[in-house]
């Protein structure tokens, strides 16, 4: 049995989106709210570019894990999928962590279902659990140590050669840290149903239409397109990649929202979405992210719901492998980019 987690929704007294005054200017009424309320909004890089520009601070999975942790709000909106609400408050639980949408999954979280990851243990007991944070709460509770893309290649290296690994729940991030490590890794067999839609075909045509253009990709890819990537790396690192180079064009294969800092911090220069299997870019959108809106923000804030509440056991529980993480990432900068 898993200790008790819940998402607290609004109540039926609560205003909903259909009673919201339409004349009402809903970044002014957030930022009210926000200074009211002592309420902080994180908001991860694949949020729509209004989300983006209205937060404190703009990240991937791991800066914003670490923003979370020395927050001294009194409130975390977290503007990203419900996962990385759960992580918020397991760093910090004194805080209350407000999601605009409940309903904001992940395909990998989705995947990877703690009765059936604990099975998944037990058929290989001598293995250490290095999970992806993309995963539950629970999920993690019952791992060793979580990772982000950021830093699992860093943390792999620091594990004792001789010890087997479990990797969950992604299985192109597994595979691609397979071949970077050499190491002995079984995998859980998710994916991330966002960048599993990059077609290898459509890549190699933008690459002869765009034949200057630098490839970049996320390593939860698949295989045929990471073989063509000049750079691989998380949503980060693929950001501090495109402002360094010197190249002018880019093909860019992970969430495209991405791009909206690409082109506020470099405008100078193209960056060119990598397409999916029908040729359009539509499906490289993440479902879950999009389900977060200015209303829904709004709405958390005025309900205080809904909310992240975790049991005891499981807060504790589930910071063990993160509270690794962290241990295990010591040299990796927080990243600064609005507060
Ligand atoms: S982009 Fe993929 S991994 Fe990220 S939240 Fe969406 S479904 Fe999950």
């Amino acid at each position: 049995m898993f200790a008790v987690k819940t998402v607290v929704l609004p109540g039926p007294d609560d205003l909903n989106e259909d009673k919201i005054d339409p004349m009402i200017d809903l970044s002014v009424e957030i930022d009210l709210l926000r200074r009211k309320r002592n309420a902080m909004i994180l908001a991860h890089y694949y949020q729509s570019e209004e989300i983006q520009d209205l937060a404190d601070f703009v990240g991937d999975s791991f800066d914003l894990s670490r923003r979370a942790m020395v927050a001294d709000a009194e409130v975390i909106v977290f503007c990203g999928v419900r996962f990385m609400g759960e992580v918020a408050k397991i760093v910090n639980p004194s805080k209350t962590v407000l999601i605009p949408d409940a309903d904001a999954s992940c395909s990998l979280e989705e995947s990877c279902r703690p009765e059936a990851f604990r099975l998944f243990r037990k058929k290989h007991p001598d293995h250490f659990a290095v999970t992806y944070i993309n995963c539950s709460a629970e999920v993690k509770s019952i791992s060793d140590v979580i990772v982000t893309s950021s830093n699992a290649e860093m943390i792999l290296k620091q594990l004792p050669m001789n010890r087997p690994i479990l990797f969950a729940p992604d299985r192109h991030l597994g595979n691609y840290l397979i071949k970077k490590s050499g190491r002995d890794i079984t995998l859980w067999p998710g994916s991330c149903i966002v960048h599993e839609q990059f077609s290898e075909r459509e890549l190699v045509k933008l690459r002869i239409r765009h034949e200057r253009a630098l490839i970049v990709a996320h390593p939860e890819c698949s295989e045929g397109i990471l073989k063509y990537a000049d750079h691989i790396g998380s949503t980060k690192s693929i950001l501090d990649y495109v402002l360094a180079s010197k190249a002018h064009e880019f093909i860019i294969a992970t969430e495209p929202h991405i791009i909206h800092q690409m082109r506020k911090m470099a405008p100078n220069k193209v960056f060119i979405i990598a397409l999916g299997m029908n040729g359009s870019c539509d499906c490289a959108k993440c479902p879950f992210m999009e389900k977060n809106t200015l209303s829904k923000i709004y709405l958390c804030l005025l309900n205080n719901a809904p909310r992240i509440e975790l049991s005891e056991d499981l807060l504790q529980d589930a910071l063990k492998p993160l509270q690794c993480m962290f241990d295990m990432s010591v040299n990796t900068n927080v990243s600064s980019n609005k507060s």
